[in-house]
């Protein structure tokens, strides 16, 4: 469904011409196929012919308040309160899905309404064309973006992150472009700069003129880097990830909330350096080693994107359709590492659950369960302390409640052993609440996958298949997985 035309309206306080208002109106709103919606202020004038136009008409519309008895109680000029409800209303513009119109209503804009040229000349900074509509016409003001700030902003932030060694690579810009050329060039949408009319992805690939291999050829060259702003001022800019960072890519209210519901069951509180995108959050992370994009199980954790090994995030002040990219704590906040839980949804799916081997049901007791019980059980309490205990113990937990919630094993059994091990191991006495609380996890994932005996294993001597901990294979990888083939699912 196209979404609506979204027109801002501004203007003078003493505009008379409610017609002139109404025939404006009319023809911006006349064919569009998805209707329109209005933002406007709370002023008499033109804000009040708009109001009462899209009243008459049943047009959706956002009235912004100008806050001018607070203004003037807080012993601020009153004056002020305009451009202070300008900006907001430019920002709902900003964050508006489909095509946008700014119209202003003005006779003498160079001279009065010191309201109504602040917010005119703020849009055409924010890179929108204004319709400016007086009572002997109409005319167009183009977009005056301040280019040189940007590129400047840009330029500084691209070689600061090479010199923190982080390598950088130049992607593509959002733009706002006019919709329809030749009848009305005010109204704009959001476009790439890479000129593909239907790029799903504006200003999130990479310049592929100046890095034809992609995320490969990210560098901390600050030369390199130099010379790619130089050529694409505006570019945004990429950090890849998996070197000094990774970026949890949280999208959308659906991310923040899977993430914030998952860190609360893990009695985890994320420190580390964070910054605001279009629709939700990046969240920087130790590097955990883990390959590009990986793909986080939907059922365990919606909506959220591990950017590691060979992928890139897009950082701040990079423009995205909705504004640009801003840090909420910057890079000098300490990066922490991902809690073992977390790490442990980052590993290839197929290591995660063993192939879909044929399996038959069987009763708890049996001999291929209650071996990989020992086994599991034995590792973990030989553990020494700092050596990965706390994760080990949540992969264990993974496995065998998942035998547990295919009938092999018994569940209240697998819970006692575990906590023996833990306990032998001395975990339990210095993390009693994170060890309850991974073993918590592990269980809710686990149990939610159930996995039988190997249809090979029951006849004979029952092994357990090869753990791929960190722990396990620094010993020589015993087993039959070897790190599986993953297509390149890297991107922005
Ligand atoms: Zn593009």
């Amino acid at each position: 469904m196209t979404p609506p035309r979204t027109i801002l309206v501004t203007g003078a306080r003493d505009w008379r011409d409610a017609r002139r208002v109404a025939e404006v109106l009319d023809q911006a709103a006349a064919q569009v196929e998805g209707g329109v919606r209005l933002l406007v202020g709370d002023a008499p004038g033109a804000d009040a012919h708009t109001r009462a136009w899209a009243e008459a008409r049943a047009v959706p519309v956002e009235v912004f308040e100008a806050r001018w008895a607070q203004m003037a109680a807080g012993g601020r000029p009153r004056r002020a309160a305009g451009p202070q409800r300008n900006r907001p209303m430019l920002d709902r513009l900003d964050q508006a899905p489909g095509e946008r119109l700014v119209v202003a209503f003005h006779d003498d804009l160079d001279h009065r309404s010191k309201g109504t040229r602040q917010s005119v000349g703020e849009a055409r900074q924010r890179g929108y064309p204004v319709a400016l509509v007086t009572s002997a016409g109409r005319q167009l003001l183009p977009p005056r973006p301040d280019r040189q700030a940007r590129a400047r902003a840009l330029r500084t932030a691209a070689l600061g992150y090479a010199t923190r060694g982080i390598p950088v690579l130049p992607l593509h810009t959002p733009q706002l472009c006019p919709v329809l050329a030749g009848r009305d060039q005010a109204v704009v949408a959001m476009a790439c700069s890479c000129g593909d009319q239907g790029c799903d992805r504006p200003g999130k690939h990479p310049r592929s003129l100046l890095v034809p291999h992609g995320v490969a050829q990210a560098t901390t060259d600050p030369e390199r880097v130099a010379g790619w702003w130089r050529r694409a001022p505006l570019a945004n800019v990429g950090l890849a990830t998996g070197h000094l960072v990774d970026v949890l890519d949280l999208d959308g209210p659906e991310g923040v909330a899977a993430l914030r519901a998952f860190a609360g069951e893990h009695g985890w509180t994320p420190s580390g350096p964070l910054a605001r995108t279009g629709r939700g959050w990046h969240l920087y992370l130790q590097p955990a080693g883990t390959g590009p994009r990986n793909p986080i199980h939907p059922e365990l954790l919606a909506h959220v994107d591990w950017r590691g090994r060979g992928a890139y995030a897009i950082a701040p002040p990079s423009r995205h359709a909705r504004g640009a990219y801003s840090w909420v704590r910057g890079l000098d906040t300490p990066l922490e590492a991902a809690p073992p839980a977390l790490q442990a949804l980052l590993r290839p799916r197929q290591a995660e659950r063993p192939k879909r081997l044929p399996s038959r049901p069987v009763q708890p007791g049996h001999p291929y369960g209650q071996a990989a019980l020992a086994a599991e059980c034995r590792e973990l309490a030989a553990m020494p302390p700092d050596s990965g205990r706390n994760r080990r113990l949540f992969d264990a937990g993974l496995r065998l409640y998942s035998l547990a919630a295919g009938g092999v094993l018994d569940e209240a059994q697998v819970e006692r052993e575990l906590l023996k091990a833990a306990e032998r191991c001395g975990l339990l006495a210095t993390e009693a609440k994170a060890t309850r609380l991974t073993l918590a996890s592990a269980r809710r994932i686990g149990m939610a996958h159930p996995r039988g005996v190997p249809e090979r294993s029951t006849r004979t001597t029952p092994t357990p298949p090869a753990q791929r901990t960190p722990a396990t294979r620094e010993r020589g990888s015993r087993g039959p997985e070897q790190q599986p083939a993953r297509p390149d699912l890297e991107r922005g």
